[in-house]
């Protein structure tokens, strides 16, 4: 037995001269470098007592170093496990606690600071900065490069990637070598991802976006990447000219529009633009079309699944869906409480099955059990419908659904409405408590400046578009919408924060 994983990333890449990353400092690394560095990680990872299935555990900064040690980790058959680098040291104390890593890789400025956690969760602690710095990037050098990779199959765990912390305390999602693999051929493929591509890498890699769907599909295409720090305009603009696709989430896009550099001239040479993570407004893909000629390809995934379905390539990729099924990985739509099959056009659950889909949350069994059907669907937690050309739209998280009077409020059906009236940025529709009708819709809402738009105007729009029902109580004008760093609308915070307008 092989390594299932990184035997599938020697198999595609074309050669060890190949380019693979091109650095801020304008120096690239071949995939010769790949191998190399990948095998200096996971010598050293042994060399600290690292055994199969073991946890690593790595809150750093993004950077070369830190794709080669995820590389490395799953090669030294461990299961890398990145936790995004907002986190404060409370909350790494209750990600350690959970994980129980044999090895903590933090960066060297935070080592005070975390070392008492990391010891009180029983691992052992590894500094890594982004310029080559760091206990574990001096035990990597002084390593050999040559490893033979530990042997792990399909369904050996490779990761455990927490979830977003949307609606609540994040999970820690179990991937096997097959989920991430699976998932990063099915989208080279899709996408027609080739050896000549370069990839505008602007996303963090401590999320599936950036992490598995950006540098998987990037090494199973035996293609390259800019790797850039964050999202920056500034550099994305003078980097685009080397690219042929980017990735981002839709505030990338949204900030990208915001700037007067972006014209069709300086995006003719792209192949490809690809949105998720959380909803691109259809009114984004329009302008984002006007502007470039291209059509922002969204496509719909999640930590537990990866990638679950896409916009065509070819063929339309229509604005506000998702688009189809990838390969491989069937969905449906079904009434939640029953899970009985739902028709085209009808809204309910949407539940995914296919080799995409995850082995279960880490060391929460229950909550497993709970989010799979007996026939193996996983109940993804998003409300939609499948329409009649088979597109899936998504029309919010079940935990966000609204239930006022009896009667269902689906918020995008309201934000769509105010999004669309001259003014307005965004909006976030939510249901808080009231006394008459359970809860009261409430609009929360972005205006351009200057505009003249006001609640009351807005409330009155809507008088002619909605039903009486779906209609919101209030309407708050606010500056922006509180966000995590994933560029995702924070529903719980705004639902507490307007918890008591009714009371
Ligand atoms: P948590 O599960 O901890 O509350 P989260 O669901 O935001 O956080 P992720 O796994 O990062 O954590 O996000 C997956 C979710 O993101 C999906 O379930 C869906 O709600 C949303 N999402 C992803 N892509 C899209 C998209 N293209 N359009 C709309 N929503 C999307
Ligand atoms: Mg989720």
């Amino acid at each position: 037995m092989g390594n299932h994983f990184f035997d599938l990333v020697r198999t595609r890449m074309l050669g060890m001269d190949a380019p693979f990353a091109l650095l801020g400092d304008g120096s690239r690394r071949t995939y010769g470098d790949v191998l190399d560095e990948s095998g200096r990680f996971a010598s050293a990872l042994v060399g600290l007592g690292v055994k199969p299935g073991d946890r690593v555990a790595v809150q750093v900064e993004k950077s070369f170093d830190a794709l080669m040690l995820y590389l490395g980790t799953v090669r030294a058959g461990a299961v890398f496990l990145p936790l995004n680098t907002a986190y404060t040291p409370a909350e790494i104390e209750y990600f350690l606690g959970d994980a129980e890593p044999d090895v903590f890789v933090c960066d060297p400025a935070r080592a005070v600071a975390l070392l008492p956690y990391a010891e009180k969760a029983g691992a052992k602690l590894e500094t890594l900065d982004s310029d080559r710095g760091g206990s574990l990037v001096y035990k990597a050098d002084a390593a050999v490069a040559s490893f033979e990779d530990v042997p792990r199959g399909p369904d050996d765990l490779a990761a455990i990637l927490y979830t977003s912390g949307t609606t609540g305390r994040s999970k820690g999602a179990m991937l096997s070598h097959d989920n991430l693999a699976s998932n990063a051929l099915a989208l080279v493929e899709y996408w027609r991802f080739g050896n000549r591509d370069v990839l505008l890498h602007a996303l963090p890699i401590f999320h599936t976006h950036g992490l598995f769907v950006a540098t998987n599909v990037v090494l199973f295409a035996g293609a390259s990447m800019i790797l850039l720090p964050k999202f920056d305009p500034e550099q994305v603009f003078k980097d685009l000219p080397q690219a042929t696709c980017m990735m981002g989430v839709p505030t990338f896009y949204v900030r990208l529009l915001q700037d007067a550099r972006l014209t069709k001239e300086a995006t003719n040479h792209m192949r490809l633009f690809v949105s998720g993570s959380a909803p691109l407004l259809a009114e984004t893909h329009r302008e984002w079309r006007e502007r470039t000629g291209h059509a922002i390809l969204e496509r719909y995934g999640m930590t537990e699944t990866n990638m679950n379905t896409s916009n065509p390539y070819e063929g339309e990729r229509v604005a506000g869906t998702v688009g189809l099924p990838l390969p491989g990985v069937s969905v449906r739509v079904v009434e939640p409480e029953t899970g009985k099959a739902l028709e085209a056009e009808e809204i309910g659950m949407i539940e995914i099955i296919g080799p995409n889909v995850f082995k279960g949350y880490w060391r929460n069994p229950e909550k497993t059990k709970a989010e799979f059907r007996p026939d193996g669907f996983f109940i993804t937690g998003d409300l939609g419908k499948i329409d009649a050309q088979g597109y899936v739209h998504i029309v919010g998280r079940g935990k966000d659904l609204i239930i006022t009077g009896g009667y269902n409020v689906y918020p995008k059906e309201v934000e769509t409405e105010i999004d669309e009236m001259q003014g307005v940025i965004e909006s976030a529709v939510i249901g808080v408590p009231h006394p008459d009708f359970g809860e009261g819709v409430t609009a929360v809402v972005v205006v351009k400046p200057g505009a003249t738009i006001t609640a009351a105007s807005i409330a009155k729009t809507l008088e002619h578009r909605l039903a009486k029902f779906k209609l919101p109580k209030q309407v708050f004008i606010v500056d922006d919408l509180p966000r995590n760093t994933m560029g995702k609308v924070q529903k719980n915070v705004l639902r507490e924060q307007y918890k008591d307008i009714y009371a």
